[in-house]
């Protein structure tokens, strides 16, 4: 796709506040405050270079105009108005709805341990609940970005140790799964100020901000209009033992590079020449 579409839209995401237009301002601050640690593993060259598309607007690589993401299910169920395994169901649908990608859920390892880590796997999203912790933190989607800046996997989790803001907000957790589960395929926020747009993808309380909306397939649309000269995502749900031992422990958190009021982005390198980008979704302040 030529150079005057690609702008035009990179300026519609950057107007909508949507997409990850915000990982310029990430990179700009990691060159500076973790430059010695960080920069030396990530190149951060590699990622204007080789993308044929606007960098800040980060995608699964595909060869096709629309593509199947394998989603593996590691849920069970969380307490009152957390049944994570039917708003899991619930939200692969909703965002199926979009002509660029559908969600193909499949039950995989939900042992607690293994729930604990949510290891990633190769091409493919896993989405898991647990008891993380009173960490501050809500939800949490994690994006790696292969070296050519591609999503290549990742990874949404939902902390039961929040059960009770769960208990107290019927939407909070349909909110929560949905927005986690639409950060793995590279859409932002559509605001952080807690003003609401009528999708998940704000921050909002409302109920009507617990499913995606028209503005978000319309933003997914562009976001993959291009196509890719290879497939960054996994045809297959099964998982092969190379990948089972590639799953090497819990997505790194890394470094702080945002902090919002309602919300963090976390970076950290992969090791591989890639990144991982962690959204976190803050739990409120005062919760117990
Ligand atoms: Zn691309
Ligand atoms: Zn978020």
């Amino acid at each position: 796709m030529g150079g005057a579409k690609r702008e035009s839209a990179l300026k519609t995401g950057l107007r909508g506040g949507h997409t990850f237009s915000f990982l310029l301002g990430i990179l700009m601050k990691m060159r500076n405050l973790v430059a010695a640690a960080v920069a030396a593993a990530i190149t951060l060259g590699s990622f204007s270079a080789s993308a044929s598309h606007s960098w800040n607007n980060y995608h699964w690589a595909r060869t096709t105009a629309s593509f199947n993401l394998q989603t593996l299910d590691s849920t069970v169920p969380g307490g009152t108005n957390a049944n994570w395994p039917s708003l899991l169901g619930t939200a692969a649908s909703q965002w199926s709805q979009s002509n660029s990608l559908n969600l193909v859920l499949s039950p995989f390892t939900n042992t607690s341990q293994s729930r604990r880590k949510c290891s990633a796997v190769p091409g493919k999203i896993r989405v898991c609940n647990a008891a993380y912790g009173k960490n501050g933190w809500l939800g949490l989607a994690s994006i790696n970005l292969d070296a050519n800046g591609h999503i290549s996997q990742g990874t949404a989790k939902m902390n039961d140790s929040y059960a009770s803001v769960y208990a107290g907000d019927a939407n909070e957790a349909k909110h929560v799964m949905c927005q986690e589960v639409g950060h793995t395929f590279g859409l932002g926020h559509t605001s952080e100020d807690g003003s609401s747009q009528n999708t998940c993808m704000d921050y909002s309380s409302s109920p009507t901000s617990t499913s995606p909306n028209q503005h978000d397939y319309d933003e997914l649309a562009i976001i993959y209009q291009h196509l890719d000269s290879y497939n960054s995502y996994s045809t297959t749900s099964a998982v092969t033992a190379a990948e089972e031992h590639s799953m090497a422990g819990e997505v790194p958190l890394g470094h702080l590079v945002h902090q919002g009021a309602f919300e963090e982005t976390w970076v950290a390198p992969d090791g591989k020449g890639g990144l991982w980008i962690n959204h976190v979704t803050l739990a409120p302040p005062d919760a117990e």
